[in-house]
């Protein structure tokens, strides 16, 4: 149970305040975004950014500091934080050589550090991406980087960062961090799902006496149970399964981290340590600077993951190399002065020019829909939480409603300025993928965002025109999440919904008959991927226990379309 709550929608921010104020010998905040160094790095030091969802401390915010991360950006708890934020603190965090986008393999994380990254490109930054892919049951050896990213990342990164530190450049920080990746396996259970700050029940809950094994760290359950027997032998099931994926290069030399998730304490992890070291002595390997501790949690989640990372020489000594932050310390990092202050916030709304007269007066109408969309988000948010609980992380109702809500907000704001059609969506578009950091607020933010550019604030579309922006939509959505029809997405309802509507307009029919005929279109296919099994997103993981229930994302934009006609 997360106990200690003011307000729930003020934990994340109240939370960073505290560590910010009792930190601020190590990191300076980024105000809404997170946190950078308090020290000054050399000019030219490539610039390591991580970050995610919250509730996950200290990952990541523990981890600034010399010797380790420049910034780290803080999103609402479990969800990724938006493209302006990751943009606020890596321009704050940015030394002139070039920055490493270093996230954990999130769908959500993915995709809006990528927006990230495509905007800093524009503005002439030098930014890589390359995310942590650990944990070894959420994909086949073989497809490795598509492995979801637990607590090994605490290795890896350090690693990168060590390389960063010692001035090595862009391209070298990269390639460091691709190897140490590689070069890392993680394997976790739990006891006891998390409580998410405000609610009365865990996330999910594991039977008396029995372990859930291969968990994530956002309260996805995990994907097998087993007996919970003694210490030993759960550290023996964490090993047996981390030596049968041991690479075959590897050699003798291990970095090893036993890693708490929140309320499994320090003596227990030291107990489980005590037989991680002797299966490695008795494997004929031997680990080097273990670290024992809680380096990335999961709320209040009772559990523990093992994490070996492999070594060479050269990730030794990246291994061995000094570092200070809140969460760590080793040897004697270097004595750098200190920043003033954080120059950079969160960018500023470009200023808003009037559209055409017919233009401005539809965007009207369109304002009065997003609004309609907030309330039967809103009035369905439960519903669209328990869809998501089934096999994702239960917060798709939530994330939905605060996203059209910020986009509602965010219209209304402009609205009297007398903004076209496109400026509106793109103001939608900005305000949802800002606000609603989870994988449909990217999704949903790329979508509007392309329809925007499609209608533009001059002309005044007929119904071609609007199924034309409507396929734009659709295009966004594909090209930046990357999912084909039958993968059980949001794509699933809005790609029916794209051609029912082209059909019907090409048949004659007026917009608003050929919209609500597309929309009963929408819900249909979103209710027939109830039959699907899923592969993408967090649920790919649980594809076949999703069957029986509608993808949360189809069921959410037939809801939308379906009320908005
Ligand atoms: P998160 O998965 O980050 O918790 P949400 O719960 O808000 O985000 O949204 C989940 C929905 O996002 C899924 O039901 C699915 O419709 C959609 N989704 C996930 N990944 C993709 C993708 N690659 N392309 C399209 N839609 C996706
Ligand atoms: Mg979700």
């Amino acid at each position: 149970m997360t106990k200690l709550v003011n307000d729930p929608r003020e934990f994340v921010s109240q939370a960073l305040a505290g560590y910010t104020a009792a930190q601020s010998g190590r990191v300076l905040a980024v105000p809404d975004a997170g946190v950078v160094r308090a020290a000054q790095a050399p000019e030219g030091q490539v610039a390591v950014v991580m970050g995610g969802g919250s509730g996950h401390f200290p990952a990541f915010a523990g981890w600034v500091g010399v010797g380790f991360g420049h910034g780290a950006v803080c999103g609402n708890i479990f969800s990724s934080p938006s493209a302006e934020q990751i943009m606020a603190v890596s321009k704050a965090a940015s030394n002139g050589g070039g920055i490493l986008f270093a996230p954990i393999n999130y769908a959500g994380d993915i995709l809006h550090f990528g927006a990230a990254a495509v905007k800093l490109r524009e503005e002439g930054v030098d930014v890589r991406m390359r995310a942590v892919t650990d944990d070894i049951v959420s994909a086949p050896t073989e497809d490795y980087l598509d492995r979801r990213g637990i607590a090994g990342a605490f290795i890896v990164l350090k690693m990168a960062c060590a390389a960063a530190e010692a001035g090595q450049s862009l391209d070298e920080v990269e390639r460091v961090m691709v190897a140490a990746n590689r070069a890392t396996r993680s394997f976790g259970a739990a006891f006891g799902g998390c409580t998410l700050p405000g609610a009365k029940e865990p996330m999910f809950a594991i039977p008396p006496g029995r372990v859930a094994v291969g968990l994530g760290i956002h309260g996805e359950p995990g994907t097998a149970e087993a007996v919970c027997g003694t210490a030993d032998q759960m550290a023996d099931l964490l090993v047996d399964g981390l030596f049968e994926e041991r690479p075959p290069e590897a050699g003798r030399r291990v970095a090893v981290l036993v890693n708490g998730l929140g309320a499994t304490k320090y003596d227990e992890l030291s107990i489980i340590y005590r037989r991680v070291a002797e299966r490695l002595a008795d494997a004929g390997m031997e680990p080097v600077a273990p670290v024992v501790g809680e380096q990335v949690t999961s709320l209040d989640m009772a559990g523990l993951s093992v994490s070996f990372t492999y070594l060479d020489d050269e990730l030794e000594t990246l291994w061995l190399a000094p570092a200070d932050v809140a969460s760590f310390t080793r040897g004697q990092p270097p004595l750098r002065a200190s920043r003033a202050s954080v120059p950079v916030g969160v960018a500023e709304r470009p200023p808003v020019r009037p559209g055409s007269p017919g233009s401005a007066a539809l965007a009207v109408e369109l304002a009065a829909k997003i609004g309609l969309a907030r309330d039967i988000l809103a009035a369905n948010e439960d519903r669209l939480g328990a869809i998501d609980a089934v096999a994702g992380d239960g917060d798709h109702g939530a994330q939905m409603v605060v996203g059209c809500t910020a986009a509602a907000d965010a219209v209304a704001v402009v609205l009297p300025l007398g903004p076209g059609l496109g400026t509106v969506l793109a103001e939608a578009a900005r305000a949802w993928s800002e606000r609603a950091g989870g994988t449909s607020g990217a999704l949903w933010g790329a979508g509007l965002e392309a329809a925007a550019r499609e209608l533009g604030d001059e002309v005044v579309p007929d119904a071609a025109g609007a199924v034309r922006a409507v396929r734009a939509f659709a295009d966004g959505i594909v090209s930046r999440g990357g999912a084909r029809a039958g993968d059980k997405t949001m794509v699933d309802s809005v790609l029916p919904f794209a051609s029912a509507l082209a059909a019907r307009v090409e048949a004659g029919d007026g917009l608003a008959g050929a919209w609500r005929a597309a929309a009963r279109a929408a819900d249909a296919a979103a209710q027939a991927t109830a039959a699907f099994s899923s592969k993408r997103g967090r649920s790919k993981l649980h594809g076949d226990r999703s069957i029986g229930t509608p993808d949360p994302g189809a069921a959410s934009f037939a809801l939308i379309v379906l009320g908005t006609g």
